[in-house]
């Protein structure tokens, strides 16, 4: 099979019924899910998520990195352009799942190889425990200068065994988990 045919080929589905050309740039929800990049946690699938409705920022694991926050904060400026000033926070959706690769990079001699192979530093990714980590990653949003208070930040995993989801963290603004001393247990890598 050629992927880029069967590609292709699935796309001409899907654009011979399109007729929505005219969606806005700004997500429907006004959310932004951070997700693992694993193929069975896709937000569209899961969520339940309409094409327009939510930004997906996916790395290994779904954690808050570096450069997930350079993402953030460059969409809160965007936001603010787009809205003429109006708005410029929305909602952060940190999901995690069961069974994810990135809890073996939490494996000392797998992070060394890593790092002497190609020079990556994966310790910001690592997930050793799940909900401990997601409190580290609001954390990282918490304190991550310029991030505008009136985010609201929540979190949760997704089971690949049920499908189901289990909140972690219930929805907050940055300025509550601020108040709350939610900081980043881990930080990131510099
Ligand atoms: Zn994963």
């Amino acid at each position: 099979m050629n992927i880029q045919n069967e590609l292709i080929a699935r796309n001409a589905c899907f654009a011979a019924t399109f007729e929505r050309g005219d969606m806005p740039m700004l997500p429907q929800l006004r959310t932004l899910i951070v997700t693992c990049i694993d193929a069975r946690v896709d937000p569209a699938h899961i969520l339940g998520l309409d094409l327009g409705e939510a930004i997906v920022a996916r790395n290994n694991g779904g954690r808050v990195t570096r450069a997930v926050i350079e993402e953030i904060l460059t969409l809160t400026v965007l936001v603010g352009a787009a809205t003429g000033g109006q708005e410029s926070a929305f909602n952060i959706v940190l999901l995690q799942h069961t069974n994810c690769g990135a809890q073996r990079l939490a494996d000392p001699q797998l992070q060394g190889m890593l790092q002497q192979k190609f020079g990556i530093d994966v310790s910001e990714y690592a997930i050793t425990d799940q909900a401990a980590d997601l409190m580290t990653d609001i954390g990282r949003l918490a304190d991550a200068p310029g991030m505008p208070g009136e985010m609201t930040v929540s979190a949760m995993v997704y089971d690949v065994a049920t499908g189901a989801v289990q909140e972690v963290a219930p929805v907050k603004s940055l300025a509550e988990y601020r108040a709350a001393n939610v900081d980043a247990a881990v930080p990131m890598a510099e």
